[in-house]
């Protein structure tokens, strides 16, 4: 049973116990606000935006990099009842203006820099929302002027019912298609952060750095969420710059880092990591993405801290499996079931379950999951069924241990006459080529076939595709052969570490990927 407490109360818990203890950290300039500070702010923004109109259930949109004040008011807005939902601030005014259209947010919190693009996105949606900026600007309400407005703090108590009302309306990354506003109330985040920090177990003495975007379910949930309710430190970083990242970790001496699997490749190759001592480092967590066995250990043995993996999705907050960090680390699996959340291995075509048999579609069931998706009864019902099971739509097998292996997404899978072929299998066998810095697979359409895998390759030196094709063809199965490679500078990657494969295929049939380069 969870405490029926809001989210900024659960939170904030350790500001009535250790009001000087630091909460936050900004890690471009090092400024730090302590658990003391950090109510205080939470409450005078909550106050403040009630003295401005806010009343519970109202939406508050923040378009704002990675920094205090986002937690601020993100916990402001959730203790005056509103819901919050980031939104990613590398977005165009036309990404922007949908997730506006779709909640309506009264209010939008950003930074100065960002004022032309949300106001470009809020002029094509209509509407005359309060926006609020993290500093100073012409023309738009200071954060200052609304903490101010909050007077002392002051709240009415009962404005938030934890386990009906919604804190959170995050969009699902939009990988596989339209993202989607997840509803998700106090309880459903409050038990996420509680069954994560069991498994997790962090303590006052912990620093985090976020350098995961605070609009997506890693960077809030699991990063902020999980170190401020065990009383440690986070060090926010605005955006990923490997240097900047590592940096960041040396002179806070960081010691846990939960980061997406594109810099878990970064920590495992790139030359920069040997300039900085990492020695404060005790445990690199990755998710949100497929990460192989072997770059997990590759990376494990580079940094020198054991490097866990977790899965998850923002309809259930942010995890779902988390690996165990008490115990030694399984290379290649998600980890185990969070306390309290069931799961099947379902065929997908006969709909029985596989057991630790084979792989087949993960479906689980637990206290964290969302209401629904806003506005989208039919999204919900094909999501989560009359009995509670949310189909995840990834492939996954899980041992008799209970450690859980995810494959790759249904959706993208490459399917071979018939065949299933996992994109994220051969990606990892691609890494392993010593002249491969970084790999995707996509499918191609194939007359006898249906579909083949195609590789699109980033080198590290020169490398001519009949040498990776065949280097592949030695270390799987016939029907997984590559097909085709393609060389291009960089993997199009989401903030969330995810492959945008559907961007790949795109231009790949528009014919914008270059032929294979001479070796
Ligand atoms: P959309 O649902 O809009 O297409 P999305 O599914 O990418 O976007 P998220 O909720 O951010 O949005 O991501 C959840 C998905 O991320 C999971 O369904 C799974 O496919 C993938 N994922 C998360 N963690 C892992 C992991 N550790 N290993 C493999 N895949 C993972
Ligand atoms: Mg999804």
């Amino acid at each position: 049973e969870v405490p029926d407490v809001t989210v900024p109360e659960f939170l904030l818990a350790h500001a009535d116990v250790r009001p000087d203890a630091t909460a936050v950290v900004d890690g471009p300039s090092g400024r730090t606000v302590t658990y003391g500070e950090l109510r205080r702010d939470v409450r005078r923004c909550a106050a403040g935006l009630r003295a401005r109109g806010l009343r519970p259930g109202d939406v508050v949109a923040i378009v704002a990099p990675n920094g205090p004040e986002w937690l601020v008011a993100c916990l402001g807005a959730m203790a005056a009842g509103g819901v919050v939902s980031g939104i990613n601030p590398l977005y165009t005014a036309d990404e922007i203006a949908p997730q506006l259209r779709d909640h309506g947010a009264p209010v939008v919190v950003t930074i100065p820099p960002f004022l032309p693009l949300v106001r470009a996105a809020i002029a094509a949606v209509g509407g005359e929302p309060d926006v609020v900026v993290l500093g100073e600007a012409e023309g738009a309400t200071s954060f200052g002027a609304v903490l101010a407005a909050g007077g002392d703090g002051e709240l009415p108590p009962g404005l938030v019912d934890p386990a009906h009302d919604l804190a959170l309306l995050p969009y699902s990354s939009g990988t596989t298609g339209l993202a989607k506003g997840v509803m998700l109330t106090h309880r459903a985040i409050v038990t996420n952060v509680e069954q994560m920090q069991t498994v997790m177990g962090l303590t006052p003495e912990d620093r985090s750095v976020a350098v995961a975007p605070f609009f997506h379910a890693v960077g809030l949930n699991v990063v902020a969420g999980v170190t401020l309710r065990a009383g440690a430190a986070i060090v926010t970083l605005p955006r990923f710059d490997l240097e900047a990242f590592l940096g960041v970790i040396e002179r806070h001496q960081v010691t846990i880092a939960v980061v997406v699997p594109p810099i878990v490749l970064a920590m495992a190759r790139h030359p920069a990591v040997e300039r900085y001592d990492l020695s404060s480092l005790r445990l690199l967590g990755s998710g949100a993405a497929p990460l192989s066995a072997d770059l997990q250990q590759e990376c494990a043995q580079r940094v020198g801290c054991p490097v866990g993996q977790g899965y998850g999705m923002t309809e259930a907050v942010a995890a779902i499996t988390l690996f165990d960090a008490a115990a030694p680390v399984v290379p290649g699996s998600v980890g185990v079931l969070l306390p309290g959340v069931e799961a099947r291995i379902v065929d997908p075509v006969t709909g029985e379950d596989v057991g630790t048999e084979g792989s087949g579609e993960l479906w689980v069931r637990g206290p964290q999951l969302m209401e629904g998706y806003l506005g989208n009864a039919t999204a919900t019902a094909a999501t989560i069924d009359a009995d509670g099971w949310l189909h995840t739509g990834d492939l996954a097998r899980c041992d008799a241990d209970g450690d859980v292996f995810v494959e790759d997404r249904l959706k993208e899978l490459v399917k071979v006459k018939g065949l299933q072929v996992a994109p994220a299998e051969l990606e990892a066998v691609l890494r392993t080529h010593p002249a491969v810095a970084d790999a995707a697979v996509i499918p191609v359409p194939d007359e006898r076939a249906g579909e083949r895998p195609k590789a699109v390759v980033v080198a590290s030196s020169p490398v001519a595709a009949e040498e990776i094709v065949a280097y592949v063809a030695e270390r799987v199965a016939p029907h997984k052969k590559i097909a085709d490679v393609v060389f291009v500078d960089a993997i199009p990657v989401s903030p969330s570490g995810k492959i945008l494969r559907r961007l790949l295929v795109a231009q790949d049939r528009a014919g914008a990927l270059a032929p294979a380069a001479p070796a």
